[in-house]
């Protein structure tokens, strides 16, 4: 059964240190499925669109993110290309309770990464997933939205 895992709230010096890349036979191990379903479960019970390592604790480059069609689980994530027109978007983040605050983003890009079994994947997002992506990956790099956001709001909780 998976567990539901401690989230780690800024400020943290976790969430500011770049994670690093999993090597690609430690991918598709026991341990790291046990951490994919970890992740994925403590991510849909928090209500959260997405999920970074470092966010339990673990500066490695692993991200779950929410879809309607279930969670994928990413492995050494990389933007390989985006688009040059951007959005701005309210994001909040589980690390961040109870702020939100408007972000730009690029409205697509093309991710490469590592699946669960250890395949290399290649995505075509848009819209909400390509923010999502964008948002995990800035995590690993230690970056929150906090950092680039404007009308940050803070709501009691
Ligand atoms: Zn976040």
């Amino acid at each position: 059964m998976a567990k539901l895992l401690p989230i780690i709230i800024n400020p943290d010096p976790i969430l500011r240190k770049k994670s690093l890349p999993v090597a690609n036979d430690d991918i598709a191990t026991k341990k790291m499925q046990v951490l994919f379903a970890d992740m994925s479960k403590t991510m849909i019970e928090k209500d959260g669109v997405g999920l970074a390592a470092p966010q339990i604790g673990k500066n490695i480059r692993i991200i779950t993110i929410s879809t309607k069609d279930g969670t994928i689980c990413m492995a050494n994530p990389k933007i390989t290309r985006k688009s040059w027109a951007k959005e701005w978007n309210e994001e909040g983040c589980l690390s961040v309770p109870g702020v939100f605050g408007k972000v730009s983003r690029h409205k697509k890009v093309n991710c490469i990464y590592t699946d669960k079994d250890g395949k290399k994947t290649k995505i075509e997002a848009s819209g909400l997933m390509a923010f999502v992506i964008q948002h995990e990956i800035d995590h690993l790099d230690g970056v929150l939205f906090i950092d680039k956001a404007k009308d940050i709001k803070k709501i009691e909780i």
